[in-house]
């Protein structure tokens, strides 16, 4: 019998059983769809096989989806209403001006004129921006070559050179064969209590100066100390700088790290100048005042004294005053000056300075008068500021986050940088030395003698100003 062991059509799961002579044979039911067509050839049960195979796949193939292109949307007619308002709908056209579209398709009655006339005058609100050139600005607006230049140099010759930010408010004239147009008028705020207009005419143009009236009563801030001064400060509505400089005033004459409590109260004057529109302009401070709970009150006026504003206490005397050094920073002391174990070197070692345990991002202030000498990275010391004071005395201030002070001379209580971490160091602290004639010193230990800059008919106008200030 022929054989194959490879069925062209798998038959489906028969099960094989012995017959009567022991030899392996397939049942054979008496009707069955799956046929071998390899057995058997041209017989009845093959022609129907193949009868079915056949039908079977023109049956698959009728039911498969037909294999032609699918349908797309339906075509628009060029140049039809609703191509150009597609058109216009569509993000090319946003991008060339177009708001929304919608308006941009014309009806069959709309006809083209033949030629536009330019509009004869154009008004404009211009901002400045930093870094820009007022002629470069108009120039790029439309305005003529000539009068872009002369209004700059109008604007200059007044000093008046309009700030980035400002808004200038223009109108142009009809524009000439080039497309370029004449100033008409030029107007914007200069200053607070200025606001500068330029008229165009045949002649050319011409500045006007209005002076505007300036309300300059000082502004009073008072507050509690609480959690923290300086945000004390702030949060009472003092400006970053207005703030900076209460603790510049104050630190010369306490500790402003130790000696102030939150039960204090505060209380500044800063100069304002305000104009009839109800614009402000804050300036800087004229008076400085702390209630102390834990000690004697201050008050403090800036007065000019040897050639540059010096805050004097309403209470000072003219005797020397002996004091000494500042803590720059408001924490406790977390290691002190002497031997001890180094945190990240692991051996006994001297502690040359005095560290501060204080959060990142403290103020550090300088601890006397003196000299910037050193601003910037220092090997293990990190980012590291040094002062030089009178007396041969220097102050190091190390690990910072960040480096305030330039260089220059700085004033007892001035900012010059705020805690951190950087160089060998395992946490936010302020690493603090004091160095007499190049020697470490115990910073506890040392005293400085200020000596008084002021005299009695000094001290008379600065008890007068201080009077008149807190009366306000
Ligand atoms: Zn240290």
């Amino acid at each position: 019998m022929f054989h194959s062991p490879r069925p062209l059509v798998a038959a489906a799961a028969v099960p094989i059983a012995f017959g009567r002579a022991g030899v392996l044979r397939r049942p054979q039911p008496r009707f069955n769809l799956v046929v071998d067509l390899t057995q058997q050839p041209f017989s009845k049960r093959w022609w129907r096989g193949l009868a079915t195979l056949t039908a079977l796949v023109a049956g698959v193939s009728q039911l498969a989806p037909p294999l032609g292109a699918l349908p797309a949307g339906t075509p628009v007619a060029e140049g039809s209403d609703q191509a150009r308002q597609e058109a216009a709908l569509a993000v090319g056209a946003l991008s060339q001006g177009s708001a929304t579209g919608l308006t941009m398709s014309e009806g069959p009655l709309a006809r083209p004129i033949v030629s536009a006339p330019a509009r004869q005058s154009r008004s404009l609100s211009l901002i400045v921006s930093p870094g820009d050139d007022l002629a470069r600005l108009l120039g790029r607006n439309g305005v003529r070559v000539a009068d872009a230049l002369q209004a700059a140099a109008l604007v200059r010759a007044e000093k008046a050179l309009p700030a980035p930010g400002t808004t200038l408010s223009l109108r142009l004239g009809a524009p000439d064969g080039a497309g370029q147009r004449p100033i008409e008028h030029l107007q914007y705020r200069a200053r607070l209590d200025l606001e500068l207009v330029i008229s165009g005419s045949d002649a050319g143009l011409t500045v006007e100066r209005r002076q505007l009236g300036l309300d300059r009563t000082p502004l009073r801030i008072r507050g509690s100390v609480g959690g923290g001064l300086y945000w004390a400060l702030r949060s009472a509505g003092a400006s970053p700088t207005q703030a900076a400089d209460y603790l510049q005033a104050i630190g010369g004459s306490l500790d402003v790290g130790s000696e102030v409590m939150p039960g204090d109260r505060f209380e500044l004057v800063v100069a304002q100048a305000k104009s009839a529109d109800g614009r402000t302009l804050s300036g800087g401070l004229l008076y400085a005042g702390l209630e102390r709970s834990g000690g004697s009150d201050l008050s403090l006026v800036r007065v000019p004294l040897g050639g540059k504003l010096q805050w004097i206490s309403e209470t000072a005397s003219p005797e020397p005053v002996r004091s000494g050094l500042l803590t720059p920073v408001a924490g406790p002391i977390t290691s002190g000056f002497g031997g001890r174990m180094h945190p990240i070197l692991r051996f006994i070692r001297m502690h040359k300075g005095v560290d501060y345990g204080a959060g990142w991002g403290a103020p550090i202030v300088a601890a006397a008068d003196g000299q910037v000498i050193r601003a910037g990275w220092t090997g293990g010391y990190g980012r590291q500021v040094r002062i030089a004071h009178e007396g041969g005395l220097v102050t190091s201030y190390s690990h910072m986050s960040r480096i305030v002070a330039e260089g220059g001379f700085v004033r007892r209580g001035e900012l010059i940088g705020y805690v951190g971490s950087s160089g060998l160091s395992t946490g936010p602290h302020l690493h603090y030395e004091v160095l007499k004639d190049g020697v470490p010193v115990n910073p506890l230990g040392v005293t400085m003698v200020s000596r008084p800059l002021v005299d009695n008919r000094l001290m008379a106008a600065v008890r007068a100003r201080a009077k008149a200030l807190r009366g306000l």
